[in-house]
C-alpha cells in the first residue's frame, strides 16, 4: 500500500471535506465576533445559532442545553466540577467507574483532593459496569454519578439507560461521557436519561479544539470560567465560530444513514477479527463481544508487546494504537484492561484498532496480509514464549 492506512479513529479522524468546507467562510469574510450586535457579528450569532440546533438535535435537547466548549476534556471537567460544586451542600460524594477516560478520572481525582470522596466502580470482564454495583455505592452524600457510554479503548458499550434510571431514583445528577458514541449509537438524552452529556467534534470527522455539554433544563452548575456573557454565563469566552460551525456540519454527515453506515463499519471491523484470528494462534478479544461500538477491536496477541506490534505496524504504513501507556521505559497495562481482570501480560500485548466510515475492505486486507508476519518474528524473539 502507498496510502497511509489510519486505524486509530479512536484518537482522532480526518476532517471531512464538507466540513472544511463549511468552516472556511468563517476563516475568512465571516470573521465577525458573534456578542457583536453589528453586521460582522450578526451572521457569527445566526451561524452559531444554527450549529446548536443541530447538536442540540442529535442529543434530544433543547438549544439553550448544548453549551459550546473547547472539546470533550473541557465538557467532563464542567460537568463534574460544576455540577459537584453547585451541590456541594447536599454532599461531596462522587460515583465513577474504573475504566473512564483519564479527563474524567483526572478529574475525580483533583476533587479528591479537595475534600470530595470518590468510588471508583468495577467493571465485568467486558468493561461493563453493573447496575447492582451503582445501587450499592449510592449514599446519602451522593451528588453525581459519572460513567462513561462507550469505552475509547475497548468499545464496550455500558448500560447507561439502567444506570442512569438508578441515579434519578434517588434523585442523584448522572453525566455520561458520550465522546465516543456521539453520532454512532443513540445520545438522546431524554432516552438515556441523563441530566448531563460530554461530546466532542474530532471523534466524528470534526475539528479539533471543539465540543459541547449538554445540561439538563434545572440542572445546577458552577462555572468554572469567569469572564463575558457567553454561553449562558457557564463558559466564558468568545466563541470558536469555525470550529463550532465544522462540529455542527461533522454531527449532520456522521448522523445520515448511520444504521446502515454501522453495519458496514461492524462488517469490516468482523472481518479484520476473523481475519487476524484465522491467520495467527493466541489472539484475545478485549471488549464486549458485541456491546461495542462499531469500528472499535482491541486484541491482545499472547507472548509480546503491544508497543512492538504498533511500531512494526507504523514501519508497514498502519496507524494502530497500544492499549498500554509506555511510561518512562516501563509499560504500564492499560487501566481500563487491568480493571477488566485481564491478566498483565496479556494487557501488554494489546493493540487498538478503530475504524471509521473511510476505511476500506483493501485496507484491512492489506492488515490482515502483513501482520502474522509480523507477530511470528516478535514471537520468535521473545522472551516469554517457550
Ligand atoms: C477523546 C476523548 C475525550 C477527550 O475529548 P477531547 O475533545 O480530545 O478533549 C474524552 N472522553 C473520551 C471517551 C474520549 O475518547
Amino acid at each position: 500500500m502507498d496510502k497511509l492506512i489510519y486505524f486509530d479513529n479512536n484518537a482522532t479522524t480526518p476532517v471531512a471535506l464538507k466540513v472544511f468546507k463549511a468552516m472556511e467562510p468563517f476563516y475568512k469574510d465571516e470573521y465577525g465576533n458573534a456578542s457583536s450586535i453589528h453586521a460582522k457579528g450578526r451572521p457569527a450569532r445566526l451561524a452559531i445559532d444554527k450549529a446548536r440546533h443541530a447538536i442540540a438535535s442529535l442529543i434530544g435537547a433543547s438549544d439553550e442545553d448544548i453549551i459550546f466548549t473547547s472539546g470533550g476534556t473541557e465538557s467532563d471537567n464542567i460537568a463534574i466540577k460544576g455540577a459537584v460544586l453547585a451541590n456541594s451542600s447536599k454532599g461531596n460524594h462522587i460515583i465513577t467507574s474504573k475504566t473512564e477516560h483519564s479527563a474524567v478520572l483526572a478529574t475525580c481525582k483533583f476533587m479528591e483532593k479537595n475534600g470530595f470522596t470518590v468510588t471508583y466502580l468495577p467493571v465485568n470482564k467486558y468493561g461493563m459496569v453493573l447496575p447492582d454495583d451503582l445501587k450499592n455505592a449510592i449514599t446519602e452524600k451522593t451528588v453525581l454519578v459519572t460513567i462513561m457510554h462507550a469505552n475509547n479503548e475497548t468499545g464496550t458499550i455500558n448500560p447507561i439507560k439502567e444506570l442512569a434510571a438508578i441515579a434519578k431514583e434517588k434523585k442523584v445528577l448522572f453525566h455520561t461521557d458520550a465522546v465516543q458514541s456521539f453520532g454512532k449509537l443513540d445520545t438522546d438524552a431524554g432516552n438515556l436519561g441523563v441530566d448531563l452529556l460530554s461530546v466532542s467534534a474530532h471523534k466524528i470527522h470534526g475539528p479539533k479544539g471543539v465540543g459541547a455539554l449538554y445540561v439538563k433544563k434545572g440542572v445546577k452548575i458552577t462555572p468554572l470560567t469567569h469572564g463575558g456573557h457567553h454561553e449562558r454565563k457557564l463558559r466564558a469566552g468568545t466563541e470558536n465560530v469555525p470550529g463550532i460551525i465544522g462540529f455542527a456540519k461533522a454531527a449532520e454527515l456522521i448522523s445520515v444513514d448511520r444504521e446502515n453506515k454501522n453495519q458496514a463499519l461492524t462488517n469490516l471491523r468482523n472481518r479484520l477479527h476473523n481475519g487476524i484470528s484465522e491467520k495467527i494462534n493466541n489472539v484475545y478479544l478485549n471488549g464486549h463481544p458485541t456491546q461495542r461500538l462499531p469500528g472499535t477491536l482491541n486484541l491482545s496477541f499472547r507472548y509480546i508487546e503491544g508497543e512492538s506490534i504498533m511500531l512494526n505496524l507504523d514501519m508497514q504504513g498502519v496507524c494502530v494504537s497500544t492499549g498500554s501507556a509506555c511510561t518512562s521505559g516501563t509499560l504500564e497495562p492499560s487501566h481500563v484492561l487491568t480493571a477488566m481482570g485481564v491478566a498483565v501480560d496479556i494487557a501488554q500485548g494489546s493493540i487498538r484498532f478503530s475504524l471509521s466510515d473511510i476505511n476500506t475492505q483493501s485496507e484491512v486486507d492489506y492488515c490482515i496480509s502483513i501482520l502474522p508476519e509480523i507477530i511470528k518474528r516478535l514471537r520468535a524473539m521473545s522472551p516469554l514464549k517457550k
